[in-house]
């Protein structure tokens, strides 16, 4: 089962500022910059056999994209790819998983980010960016649900981590031997806000004293688990004058589809 990009250019659940739907072509053509090789660190080379990508997901106004992303998800999940979804604001990742748990009846998410993204509902959407682990939860998607780089939890979000039974990983509490481990397939939801805005300045919630991005990295090429599917999301392009956050997210990208194709993870 080979990795797969899709790009979902879509940002209109977004609080405060769009731009994330900018990011998929970006994040391409850090992928291939000539600044870099294609070597994973691990030993992988995607020179050698290519990253399938997908095009991207055409984006339409209003709940329809959902079904719009879901069939999207679907069709690559049964020719078998591992899709890595390329954002796109956060709101994609309800509607990515809606396809996988047709799929996968156990299913873990690994989530990097500053923020829960569990409200209830947020500024009266309830498929804000900031809502789509709640929606996620609560219609029994996943099994598991870990949050690793939190460091704005407020006291409504706290009560919904303990409602739906969220493993947090609380930034403050964060070790760096952490080592996790699942027994179920695994999802990788990646925020890039998760990182310290120092390493990672383009994005559109800028929350100081996040990961590194060698601590990422790190808790990903420790994981022991079946990676199926990722997403890297709320990468805002027009927040990144310097380029650094597009090489962060192609990083990201290919570390993870490197480590989907590692048999000894599993
Ligand atoms: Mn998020
Ligand atoms: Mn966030």
């Amino acid at each position: 089962m080979r990795p797969a990009v899709i790009g979902i250019p879509w940002d209109e659940n977004s609080s405060y500022m769009r731009g994330p739907a900018e990011a998929p072509a970006i994040i391409r053509a850090a992928f291939t910059s000539e600044s870099a090789n294609l070597w994973s660190e691990t030993g992988i080379d995607f020179g050698a056999t290519p990253i399938f990508d997908a095009g991207d997901v055409e984006p339409i106004s209003g709940e329809g994209m959902i079904n719009q992303i879901m069939e999207s998800i679907a069709a690559l999940l049964h020719r078998d790819f591992r899709p890595i979804a390329l954002g796109g604001d956060h709101a994609i990742t309800y509607a990515v998983i809606k396809a996988f748990a047709k799929k996968y009846s156990r299913l873990s998410i690994l989530h990097f980010d500053a923020h829960p993204d569990i409200y209830d509902e947020f500024q009266g959407n309830r498929y804000s960016h900031a809502c789509p682990f709640a929606r996620i939860m609560e219609e029994g998607l996943v099994e598991r649900l870990v949050q690793v780089g939190i460091r704005t939890a407020t006291g409504h979000q706290r009560e919904q981590i303990k409602r739906f039974g969220v493993e947090v990983i609380e930034m403050k509490d964060f070790n760096d031997d952490l080592r996790l481990e699942f027994d179920t397939p695994l999802y990788i939801s990646f925020d890039i806000d998760g990182l310290d805005p120092g390493f990672a300045p383009g994005v559109s919630h800028r929350e100081p004293g996040g990961l590194s991005t060698r601590q990422a990295l790190n808790v990903i090429h420790r994981l022991k688990a079946d990676i199926i599917g990722a997403d890297i999301v709320e990468f805002n392009p027009r927040m990144d004058p310097t380029g650094i956050t597009a090489m962060v997210c192609a990083k990201l990208m290919k570390e993870i589809a490197a480590k989907m194709l590692s048999a000894k993870d599993k």
